[in-house]
């Protein structure tokens, strides 16, 4: 059976205001863009409380239950053996959508989300975190900031806003915070590496 599906088709009157509004916003854009830029890496977007970034393991908590990667929607853990006979999750970032559903799944907390989002890879294999990976702080954690900087929407306008440096050092403190509660060593305040 063939379908055959229309395309919607406005009045001609229709279609010339569609298309003026289509030309008029181009315009506007044109002579007081609405859009903001952000200096990457010079300026490191803010994220806020409880931003879905990186995933620290704390293998000590860790049942080996395997709920996480049940849950995980795209097939990103893969479940290592450990001498002890366990098994322990990793998380191939190549895959990984950052959705946090296996830290909602695991049991015992010991999945540990961080705001952490800026991470360099030397090659393929680092993007795959296997459970050693996961349970101490990313080497190359990208971080030459100067500024943070903040949107805000203002009377329909979007908004650059940028946040003094101490914002960056309450955020490096508050992922070693993190670190501290998953067991792991904290990083290097300020440390690029
Ligand atoms: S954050 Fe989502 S996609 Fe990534 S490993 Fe966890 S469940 Fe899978
Ligand atoms: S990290 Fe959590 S959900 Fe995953 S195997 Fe360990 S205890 Fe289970």
């Amino acid at each position: 059976m063939v379908i055959k599906i229309k395309q919607p088709r406005g009045t001609l009157a229709e279609d010339i205001i569609y298309h003026a509004n289509a030309l008029i916003t181009g315009f506007k854009e044109a002579i007081e863009p609405n859009r903001l830029t952000i200096q990457y890496p010079r300026e490191l977007r803010w994220v806020p409380e409880r931003f879905r970034g990186w995933i620290m393991l704390d293998i000590k908590k860790c049942i080996s239950c395997f709920q996480c990667a049940w849950a995980c929607p795209v097939n990103a853990i893969q479940m290592y053996r450990a001498p002890n006979g366990k098994f322990y999750p990793g998380i191939r970032y190549t895959e990984c959508i950052l959705c946090h559903f296996c830290v909602d799944a695991c049991p015992v907390g010991a999945l540990v989300p961080t705001p952490v989002h800026d991470i360099a890879y030397v090659d393929f294999d680092e993007v795959k975190f296997k459970p050693e990976d996961m349970s101490r702080p990313p080497e190359y954690v990208f971080d030459e900031s100067e500024r943070v900087i903040k949107y805000e929407i203002k009377d329909g306008k979007l908004l650059k806003i940028a946040l003094p440096k101490d914002e960056i050092k309450k955020r490096i403190e508050e992922l070693d915070k993190v670190i501290e509660r998953s067991g792991g060593a904290p990083a290097a305040a300020g440390s690029s590496t």
